[in-house]
């Protein structure tokens, strides 16, 4: 049977194993659901911050930023006026920084448009900045209460592993297939309706509900390697249970390979203060703050002079090593060499103004992350300088 085929054939299984799946997977997370602060709520404005939060990032590092977010702006007409650096303070150390920026972006939109209110049909959701297929889906389902479907990476995991799709899950026609399967589950937990409400949440969507526990199920249980099955609600059903296949299922196409970079950061420091460049507001982590930073291509050791030559520095800063920081972005893996020199205060490097900071004055502005990690191992002493805690860290 071709593969397209197959599938059409396991949808077919879906409509017909779905009361099943939903109705002992809505009764485990009565009790199962991690009581996370996104869930007390059905404001759509705290339900998509948390979710956007919540792609790439695990829900324990989610908590701290979502309170402090919410206490901030603690609504969408605060976060549409609110000044981006303040914005990508909140975000600051959560990466995916153009999140943060389509956040503030739609949270304008929804302003001017919207009268400040949230629209709910799943169209006009998708029309705002940054809102894709997923966070619609949960925003809608979540917070209103309708019947969409999500599909993320824990969603497709155990749909796969359930259903037994032995087709790659990254291509198109398998993501398809998934987000079929999963309106059809999650029309039939409309159709079940409302039973007990959840024990750490009261006042819950029924769909919102089951997407929701689809999710926990792959966060908490159906995990990507050692699932734990003999704990799982809807293993009596499970294709990858039964056929012992937990390991090989969900077939993932491998990754793009990583690509090994490596930049030379510049620490020049002046009467107590360090000079930092904002990044321009396009691009990767457009509109943070960073020491000046600049391309080092090549794997011989970085001297002093080549960094000299690479700032095209003027006159003789005494330059010399003081940190390593590894970093990933997106599949960059990049090494930052770190060094330090005395400045004059007046530099200009590159095309744009940079400024002096005090170490008050760098803890209030938004650092890429690994330049918050530079800036956590300064020591401020005027007296002799500013120095660093110097060796490697990843
Ligand atoms: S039985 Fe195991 S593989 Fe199947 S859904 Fe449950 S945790 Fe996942």
């Amino acid at each position: 049977m071709g593969a397209e085929r197959m599938m059409r054939q396991q949808l077919f299984t879906v409509q017909e194993s779905g009361h099943e799946f939903v109705r002992r997977l809505r009764s485990w997370f009565v009790t199962a659901a991690r009581d996370l602060p996104w869930r007390r709520t059905r404001d759509p404005y705290g339900i998509w911050v948390a979710e956007v939060m919540l792609q790439q990032t695990q829900a324990r590092t989610v908590v701290g930023y979502w309170e402090r977010w919410m206490h901030d702006l603690p609504s969408v007409r605060h976060l549409a006026s609110a000044s981006p650096e303040r914005v990508l303070k909140l975000w600051e150390g959560l990466g995916y920084y153009s999140r943060a920026r389509n956040l503030k972006l739609a949270a304008q939109v929804i302003c001017d448009r919207w009268g400040g209110e949230f629209p709910e049909d799943l169209k006009d959701l998708r029309e705002l900045p940054g809102v894709g297929r997923y966070t619609a889906g949960a925003i809608s389902s979540i917070a209103f209460g309708k019947p969409a479907p999500i599909v993320d990476g824990n969603v497709a995991r155990v749909l796969a592993r359930y259903f037994g799709i032995h087709e790659d899950i990254r291509k198109r026609s398998t993501t398809e297939w998934l987000w079929s399967a999963a309106q059809v589950l999650v029309d039939e937990a409309f159709r079940q309706g409302f039973e007990r409400p959840v024990a750490c949440s009261p006042k819950r969507t029924v769909t919102g509900d089951f997407n929701e526990a689809l999710m926990e199920l792959g966060a908490v249980l159906c995990t990507a390697a050692n699932p734990s099955c003999g704990a799982c609600p809807v293993q009596s059903g499970c294709f990858a249970f039964a056929n012992d296949s937990t390991s090989v299922l969900p077939k993932v196409s491998p990754r793009p390979k990583t690509v090994a970079l490596r930049n030379a950061a510049l620490l020049l420091e002046f009467g107590g203060r360090v000079l930092v460049h904002q990044r321009p507001d396009r691009g990767i982590n457009g509109g943070f703050w960073e020491f000046p930073q600049v391309p080092a291509p090549g794997r011989t050791p970085l001297t002093a002079r080549r960094v000299h030559r690479l700032f095209h520095l003027e006159g003789s800063y005494d330059l010399a090593r003081v940190a390593s920081i590894r970093h990933s972005i997106t599949r960059h893996r990049i090494l930052l060499e770190v060094f330090k020199g005395l400045g004059r205060g007046d530099e200009v490097l590159g095309d744009v103004p940079g400024r002096w900071l005090d170490e008050r004055e760098l803890e209030s502005i938004a650092l890429t992350s690994a330049h918050r990690r530079i800036a956590k191992r300064l020591r401020f002493e005027t007296a002799e300088g500013i120095s660093i805690e110097t060796g490697s860290c990843r």
